[in-house]
């Protein structure tokens, strides 16, 4: 856990605190990816920001917002502005939210007692639902359950306190369960050898043999995958993407010299950039209001958003590194950091399926309609 203290002040908002320490999460992030650790300089400035504890629930000593839709605009800020300064760091903040979400909806008093105290000390959470086959299995023993698997892809395995982790029981549908998730004998970053998003540390996790008892077991068999929230929820990755997307733009604009902008051709490419990057935010935007407001046809809004920000950011990446030229792909270079970065972070699972998905329910009824449907 991280230490605890704190930079708040009563007038600023989550938001403005957010801002006041990008500059530092951005040299942070420079440093972390080039000697990949888990970046806990990083987390203990958010920490520190007190937006560790934004979106946890009120009793656990979370932000209170006038409504949902504010609370879902307060997300969207911070995901983008995180995401901006660092993607590494905007993908830890994800995991963290969305647990925090899900100790609001399914916590029990006694939990969110807990998490409270844990967010007093420090603590980061992830949702680790990535695992190799044949996943990872919730076993009756005694008087509680065991662990037996493997989580892939566990962003800050090894550095969080704790993962709300994925597990199958014997019966029904998988459950969800609160795990320690910093046990370096149980960490394998070996195979994390990637060309971006190096300090997620997204390695392999064994939770096999854990112990878990009633009071590990978060909400019901099945909470997880409730929809319209589970499908939806994926508008929150789209966010810090896209707070990726907006900081390559604004470093090639930076990067733009008075000849290259005196070029009608490499103006073209730029207003491109622009209108994708803008596109992109019109769409997450308004995929986190179907989320607030927890649409029923926010899972096809949300699986087309993806596909959207996808495209919008291979586009900008395109563009970015044709305006540059071979300064774009420097090492050191944040353009680079920001390309190798947002070029693996968009790897999201079943990307075919999600804009499939999404067609076959635009193809049924206009998904985006509010009052305005085209048929
Ligand atoms: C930086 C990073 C951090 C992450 N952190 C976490 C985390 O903390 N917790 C967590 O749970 N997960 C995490 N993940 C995992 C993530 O949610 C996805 O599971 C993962 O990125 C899937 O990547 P993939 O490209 O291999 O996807 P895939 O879904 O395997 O897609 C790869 C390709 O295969 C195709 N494909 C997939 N399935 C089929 C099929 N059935 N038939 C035909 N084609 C198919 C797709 O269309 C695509 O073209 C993380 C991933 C990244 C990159």
């Amino acid at each position: 856990m991280i230490g605890a203290q704190s930079l708040t002040s009563k007038a600023d908002t989550p938001q403005e605190r957010a801002r006041s320490i990008m500059g530092r999460l951005v040299d942070l992030g420079a440093r972390y990816d080039a000697a990949p650790v888990f970046p806990i300089e990083s987390l203990k400035l958010l920490q520190g920001a007190d937006l560790h504890r934004t979106f946890a629930p009120q009793d656990a000593g979370g932000e209170v917002f006038a409504d949902r839709q504010t609370q879902y605009d307060c997300m969207l800020s911070l995901l983008r502005i995180i995401g901006r300064a660092d993607l590494s760091v905007g993908r830890l903040y994800e995991g963290h939210v969305n647990a925090m979400l899900l100790f609001e909806w399914f916590g029990t008093d006694a939990q969110k007692d807990v998490l409270r105290r844990a967010l007093m000390s420090g603590a980061f959470y992830g949702v680790w639902a990535t695992e190799p086959s044949p996943g990872v299995q919730l076993r009756e023993s005694g008087a509680g359950w065991t662990l037996d698997g493997v989580k892939s892809f566990a962003t800050g395995a090894g550095g969080l306190a704790s993962a709300i982790i994925t597990a199958q029981p014997g019966k029904g549908s998988r459950r969800l369960v609160i795990a320690r998730a910093d046990d370096e004998n149980r960490t394998d970053l070996s195979q994390w050898r990637v060309r971006g998003m190096r300090a997620t540390g997204s390695g392999q996790y064994d939770l096999g043999g854990m112990n878990v008892s009633v009071d590990d077991l978060l909400g019901e068999a099945g909470d997880y995958d409730r929809d319209p929230d589970f499908t939806t929820g994926a508008w929150r990755f789209t966010a810090v993407q896209l707070g990726g997307i907006e900081a390559l733009l604004t470093e090639t604009r930076a990067a733009m010299s008075s000849a290259t902008r005196e070029n009608s051709l490499q103006r073209a490419k730029f207003a491109d950039a622009v209108a994708a990057t803008r596109t992109a935010y019109l769409w997450v935007r308004e995929c986190a209001c179907r989320a607030a407001k927890s649409d029923p046809d926010g899972p096809a809004f949300a699986r087309m958003t993806r596909g959207i920000v996808e495209r919008a950011a291979l586009d900008v990446m395109e563009l970015a590194s044709r305006i540059i030229g071979t300064r774009s792909a420097v090492d050191g270079q944040r353009i680079d950091k920001i390309i190798r970065d947002l070029s693996l972070y968009l790897r999201q699972a079943g990307p075919d399926y999600a804009k499939d998905q999404a067609a076959l329910a635009w193809l049924d009824h206009d998904v985006w309609a509010d009052g305005d449907a085209l048929w």
